[in-house]
């Protein structure tokens, strides 16, 4: 088994449209904290996770008011991110190179995912290291999925066995997610996740199913879950 270090990268530089809200989504409070806070705190507390990029907007003026770096045992490295989120990961990666030489894992973590659990956290870190394309957390599709035609109208049902969602974190090789995402950007392809960046390589990541509660938070409504849900993860368990 390969004992290459894990490092988080937390794209985080998104201004967040859909929620509505003047602050970007990973700035709201969740439980005490914002949701970055959150995110980074989970991740940080898992031990075979060394420490953190944090990709941030260029603009960005709540990162430093957070103060969290001071209260953080892990490194945390910042970076600037770009327009697109491959381009945020790939600046978060080209970063992270400069400040640590040896070859290891980039664990991909949307900043909007602050309820993702160390159990899953553990099964996936297993995966990456046994599995040399890399893996992420998923799980099945369990609604009825249909293709819309442009009126809004049901063009077919697609048949959704063995489809899954897939969701973040994603772990791979951090040199093997840089020469993927390079081959994105000179290509101009478009992904919305980095597995599908090192499938474009002819590779084949492996899905783990993941809890349910990984939400990714992108709507008003998702916040009222993802309090729920975080307070049942942290209360005490009745003997
Ligand atoms: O926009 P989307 O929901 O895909 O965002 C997922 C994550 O990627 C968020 O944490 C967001 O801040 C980040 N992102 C980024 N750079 C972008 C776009 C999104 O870091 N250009």
């Amino acid at each position: 088994m390969s004992e290459q270090p894990i490092w988080a990268i937390i794209p985080a530089s998104g201004i967040g449209q859909r929620m509505q809200s003047e602050l970007p989504k990973q700035y709201l409070r969740l439980v005490g904290k914002t949701i970055i806070e959150h995110t980074l705190d989970r991740l940080l507390s898992h031990p075979e996770i060394a420490g953190a990029v944090v990709v941030l907007n260029p603009n960005d003026p709540y990162w430093e008011s957070l103060n969290y770096q001071a209260q953080s045992k892990k490194r945390l490295i910042l970076a600037e991110g770009g327009v697109l989120r491959h381009q945020s990961v790939f600046n978060g990666l080209e970063k992270l190179r400069s400040f640590v030489r040896q070859d290891c894992y980039a664990m991909v973590h949307d900043a909007v995912r602050p309820l993702v659990t160390i159990k899953d956290l553990s099964r996936l870190i297993n995966a990456a290291r046994q599995h040399s394309d890399g893996a992420l957390l998923g799980a099945p599709i369990a609604d009825t999925i249909k293709q819309l035609n442009v009126d809004g109208s049901i063009n077919q049902t697609i048949n959704r066995s063995g489809l899954w969602r897939a969701f973040t974190p994603q772990v791979f090789n951090a040199s093997l997610l840089m020469d993927a995402l390079k081959f994105v950007a000179k290509n101009k392809l478009e992904v919305t996740d980095d597995a599908s960046a090192i499938e474009v390589l002819g590779r084949t990541p492996k899905i783990v199913l993941g809890s349910a509660e990984n939400i990714k938070i992108t709507l008003p409504e998702d916040l009222i879950l993802a309090r729920q849900i975080w307070k049942n993860q942290t209360a005490p368990v009745e003997q």
